[in-house]
């Protein structure tokens, strides 16, 4: 048989799920990432083919060198990790403002073959989504 205290914990923490709403709070959903469930087949393909994918540090140099990133909200950075996490459908929306010029590649501090990742990443995607990036 539950205690007074007890009891009174339950009413006090009703009281408080009930009145949220009427302070314009509400419980967030989750924002977890499930690496497991992601398809990481188009990072491994990558991999497999231009190694020096790994070597990126995600240091931005390359975003901020790149003249579509300067006009929109596009990011070379972001999209090495959302390829790196299996976030193909971000993924594959983002890339398609890559212009392949290679400035990119320049300025890389870690010798990447950023221009080659992109290129990779759109063969990739036309392998296993059957329709061209
Ligand atoms: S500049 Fe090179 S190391 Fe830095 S985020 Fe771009 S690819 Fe990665
Ligand atoms: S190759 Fe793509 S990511 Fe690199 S600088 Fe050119 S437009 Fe930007």
């Amino acid at each position: 048989m539950p205690g007074l205290p007890y009891l009174m914990c339950l009413i006090t923490l009703k009281l408080r799920v009930n009145s949220m709403g009427k302070f314009g709070f509400s419980i967030s959903k989750g924002r977890q990432i499930d690496y497991e469930a992601n398809d990481r087949r188009v990072a491994d393909y990558i991999f497999a083919r231009e190694p020096s994918f790994r070597s990126c540090i995600e240091c931005g140099g390359c975003a901020a060198t790149c003249t579509t990133g300067n006009h929109t909200k596009f990011s070379l950075r972001e999209l090495h990790i959302l390829i790196k996490r299996g976030e193909n459908n971000l993924a594959r929306q983002t890339m398609k403002k890559c212009m392949l010029c290679g400035k990119c590649t320049l300025v890389c501090p870690r010798g990447v073959n950023t221009r080659n990742i992109v290129v990779l990443a759109k063969q990739a995607f036309q392998i296993f989504d059957k329709h061209a990036v």
